[in-house]
């Protein structure tokens, strides 16, 4: 008898806890909804989620008591009485979004609605510098914080986008940072005592294109990312790919000619070596050098090694002939590696990111030019070529979703 109370008891517990496991998944899924969606009637969510009006009250009543939802007026009525619709609380939570290159740091917060508060930081410090930059970091970011004057306690994480090798998995990052055998991520957990996450720079921008930009409510989308490097982020049915240990998007380091120039990563005539934004300005100063006539020398007082990307798309903005054919020599081998990955993935549309979307046209047109020549028809006519208009913050938004969908998303 005892034995058989016990028992039942147990199945209690256990029904209980599923109950409870059961609601905090529901829970999860319905602020990932109006956090992805925006606003929500109760009636929708249902529809969305295949619950009863009873059991989504009881969660929404619940979340809007822990200040996380509220509602925000009243919608449309599909007859009947009008529906109150239902928001997160963008000041519930907030996102500090980091993104470490070589050279720079970018650092921007966010409220829950995806609004970025002031101003994003930059530091003329990043990778190249030594472990100081896990100290730089820190003081910067508390600095921003605090500027913006937010409660150290709402923010529920960070996430921090690297160039270079990263197996996410394991949160490590193979090309930088690595003191001993810790992964970054953890390294960064200590340090800020809150969740991070890490990305890779050009597969957060591909993201931040996904949820943001304009790859949203596309299933296949390519991004490409032309700074100084060339990286590739691919959207697979409106998923992420990561490849099988999370090192796939390394677009930049395919041959292009076996006759070419060593490149850092070790190989021969890679793709970077020819069309990324450091290859550009190492063709201008060798140019230039030879005697080439352009407004470019004035620009850098003569200074021929401080050439940068930049000057290179200002001085083809404002009709240099000389810039304007760098970009769009670069252009025609971009066509022609995109046309591999037109005929492999068959993609809706390929997103031109980075810095090189202030070239807008100069890069784009060479490029639409060229497909015509290496890639199918049947192919080309179905993919769009586009160019990013989140531009820098592409990947400062594409940590957003990650934090948030691992953070207050994850309500336990
Ligand atoms: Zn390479």
């Amino acid at each position: 008898m005892r034995a058989a109370k016990k028992k039942d008891k147990e199945q209690e517990k256990t029904k209980g806890s599923h109950q409870n496991t059961k609601r905090s998944i529901l829970t999860t899924k319905i602020i990932n909804i109006i956090y992805k969606d925006g606003l929500k009637t109760i009636a929708e969510l249902c529809e969305d989620t295949h619950n009863s009006i009873p059991s989504i009250t009881q969660i929404m009543n619940e979340q809007t008591e822990a200040g996380i939802v509220k509602s925000f007026g009243i919608g449309e009525s599909k007859g009947g009485r009008k529906p109150v619709l239902f928001g997160l609380n963008k000041n519930a939570g907030y996102v500090v979004s980091i993104e470490v290159s070589r050279k720079y740091t970018h650092i921007a917060i966010f409220n829950l609605h995806n609004e970025q508060l002031g101003q994003t930081h930059e530091i003329k410090q990043g990778l190249e510098n030594t472990e100081d930059i896990f100290k730089v970091l820190k003081d910067e970011c508390n600095t921003h914080i605090t500027n913006q004057n937010i409660d150290n306690n709402l923010i529920l994480g960070y996430g921090i986008t690297v160039p270079g090798l990263i197996d996410i998995k394991k949160g490590m990052s193979l090309s930088y940072l690595q003191f001993g055998n810790q992964p970054i991520e953890k390294s960064f957990r200590e340090l800020f005592n809150k969740p991070v996450f890490i990305e890779h720079d050009t597969r957060a921008m591909a993201w931040g294109e996904a949820w943001f930009g304009l790859a949203k409510n596309k299933e296949n989308v390519l991004f490409i990312n032309i700074g100084s490097g060339i990286g590739l982020g691919i959207i697979i049915n409106g998923q992420l790919y990561h490849g099988n240990s999370g090192l796939c998007g390394e677009f930049g380091h395919i041959q292009m000619n076996p006759e070419g120039e060593l490149c850092y990563c070790g190989k021969i005539g890679c793709l970077e070596t020819i069309a990324s934004g450091a290859a550009m300005v190492k063709k201008s100063q060798e140019k230039i050098r030879n005697g080439k006539s352009t407004i470019l020398k004035k620009v850098v007082n003569n200074n021929i090694e401080a050439i940068t990307l930049k000057n290179i798309i200002d001085a083809a903005n404002n009709g240099d002939l000389f810039a304007i054919e760098l970009i769009e020599e670069a252009g025609e081998y971009l066509a022609k590696a995109m046309s591999i990955l037109i005929h492999l993935f068959n993609p809706e549309a390929i997103i031109i990111g980075g810095e090189i979307s202030d070239a807008g046209n100069l890069i784009t047109d060479p490029i639409q030019q060229k497909l015509n020549k290496y890639a199918m028809q049947r192919l080309k006519q179905d993919t769009t070529i586009l160019l990013s208009e989140l531009k820098e913050k592409a990947g400062l938004m594409g940590t957003l979703p990650i934090v948030v969908s691992n953070t207050i998303g994850a309500i336990e």
